[in-house]
């Protein structure tokens, strides 16, 4: 089903036939320019000219019962006394944005009277509308702006993006392959607390429920898939022929037929946990993020659904987002670096070359040689995200961060990597990253910037933390404590 976001304009009927009818002409104007502007694929509608207590229950009612709504633009083209939203504001339940423009860009000096004035006062109504969301406590992004600037559209553009992966979280089934990996806490957290907060679920399966599609697979599919692999990638013919590249393909093509049986677009798996399997799923794992699966490893639940709502969100951008995870350091006086890999995960839609299909030991696990996808990352802006639970709230923790070549080749590392250099610095960037309590475990996105993962935070209702270039530990230190006592106040949960 494709979403759909519903333009909405208030006003009122003080003003007469005339003005009202001029309201909705320009309305749909606004809202034919909004759709040909922005990227996002959603049918953006207009819906109606609003100028009564009923009409506004009525809209919000819908709107939170009509699946495909994904949220609404709001706009007060005139004033619209905003005592009428009250009752139906409080019953919405879906994400909106408050568009603050007007239908002229500039004043006309010479012919503008009373009659424009009281038709073009978005100025004083949307503040009055304003009010009363501030007023009723609910979140909203407002925007600013002449509805033909590129500025403008570009984060409504963002928005809507935001608005489709949390349309996605209110439906996604996470499927834990195996449990947590042993004693590790920061993957950990509260489901029921996490599926009434964000609406996906995360539903746990033995090793032995995969193991047995995984076995389902016949060799014909494989020979099909080997095929794949070569035409995609870069690949020797000892690799190709090799068995564990064809025990690689039977993993994939049992992963898949597993998620689909589960109707779940987003999964975890530990390498603790392989019982069945013979070896690692890497290559799996990596070409179903490519096709917009979320991925957590070692159990990582969050992880894996805030991947899959960024796959969403970044549909058909520039860039790749992936699983990541910090891995190790190069610390020098010119600007110290993060080498961010993991042991074989990391998805392809990042890659800057075409990727080699390598096969490789592990070190740890215990299990044979897995198949991997092996490539670096060029250079571009790019962030870092982590969902963690905080006992008694989520917190998402987003680091801006900026992707740099190696200075040399890394000619014996057998995985995907990327080098980045955080904002504001390493050593501020990791300082506070640690303070507000960072996983290990992100998401990372080259097409994904802040702007989207705070509308996603305000539609969630949740904390949001940003390292960026402006950050300095001594205030971010403070904001931690003053958000403990918001949240101990107004979002307490224990
Ligand atoms: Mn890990």
């Amino acid at each position: 089903m494709k979403s759909e976001i519903w333009f909405v304009t208030g006003s009122q009927r003080l003003y007469g036939d005339e003005v009202l009818n001029n309201v909705a002409a320009h309305s749909k104007e606004i809202t034919g320019y909004i759709s040909d502007a922005i990227t996002a694929n959603v049918d953006l509608k207009f819906h109606s000219v609003i100028t009564s207590a009923e009409a506004v229950s009525s809209l919000c009612k819908q709107a939170t019962s009509e699946q495909s709504c994904a949220g609404i633009i709001f706009w007060m083209h005139t004033f619209s006394p905003a005592r009428m939203w009250i009752n139906g504001l409080k019953e919405l339940t879906k994400p909106f944005v408050h568009l603050h423009t007007q239908y002229n860009s500039r004043i006309p000096w010479s012919e503008i009277d009373m009659d424009f004035m009281n038709e073009n006062q978005s100025a004083h109504g949307d503040r009055e509308f304003g009010f009363l969301v501030t007023r009723l406590r609910k979140n909203r992004k407002v925007i600013v702006g002449h509805w033909k600037d590129k500025k403008v559209t570009d984060r409504l553009d963002v928005w809507v993006r935001a608005a489709l992966g949390w349309r996605e979280f209110q439906s996604l089934k996470v499927t834990r392959i195996g449990d947590n990996m042993r004693d590790v806490a920061v993957t950990e957290g509260d489901k029921v607390e996490a599926q009434s907060r964000f609406g996906f679920s995360v539903n746990g399966y033995g090793v032995g429920d995969l193991v047995q599609f995984v076995n389902d697979v016949d060799d014909s599919q494989i020979k099909s898939l080997l095929g794949v692999y070569e035409s995609e990638y870069a690949l020797d013919k000892n690799t190709l022929s090799s068995k564990s590249l064809f025990e690689a393909a039977r993993i994939e093509l049992g992963l898949r037929a597993f998620l689909k049986d589960k109707s779940s677009m987003a999964f975890t798996d530990t390498f603790e946990d392989l019982h069945g399997l013979h070896q690692l799923p890497g290559l799996a794992v990596q070409r179903l993020m490519a096709d917009g699966f979320g991925f957590g490893a070692e159990g990582d639940w969050k992880t894996s659904a805030l991947l899959r709502a960024v796959k969403v969100m970044d549909s058909a951008l520039e860039g790749g987002t992936s699983f990541m995870e910090d891995y190790t350091y190069d610390l020098n006086d010119d600007g110290s670096l993060v080498l961010g890999a993991h042991m074989l995960e990391i998805c392809p839609t990042i890659a800057s070359t075409k990727p080699r299909c390598e096969v490789h030991p592990l070190g740890i696990g215990g299990k044979n040689d897995p198949a991997r996808l092996v490539f670096g990352v060029s250079s571009g802006q790019a962030i870092n995200a982590a969902l963690i639970d905080m006992g008694n709230r989520f917190r998402l923790l987003v680091n801006e961060v900026e992707v740099v070549e190696p200075p040399q080749d890394l000619p014996k590392l057998p995985v995907a990597r990327v080098l980045w250099k955080p904002a504001p610095s390493m050593e501020t960037a990791a300082e506070t990253w640690i303070l507000g309590g960072g996983a290990h475990h992100t998401v990372f996105s080259k097409a994904i910037k802040t702007e989207y993962m705070e509308d996603f935070a305000d539609m969630a209702g949740i904390e949001m933390m940003v390292i960026d270039k402006q950050t300095r530990a001594r205030e971010f230190k403070n904001q931690l404590k003053w958000n403990e006592v918001y949240y101990h106040l107004f979002e307490n949960r224990l």
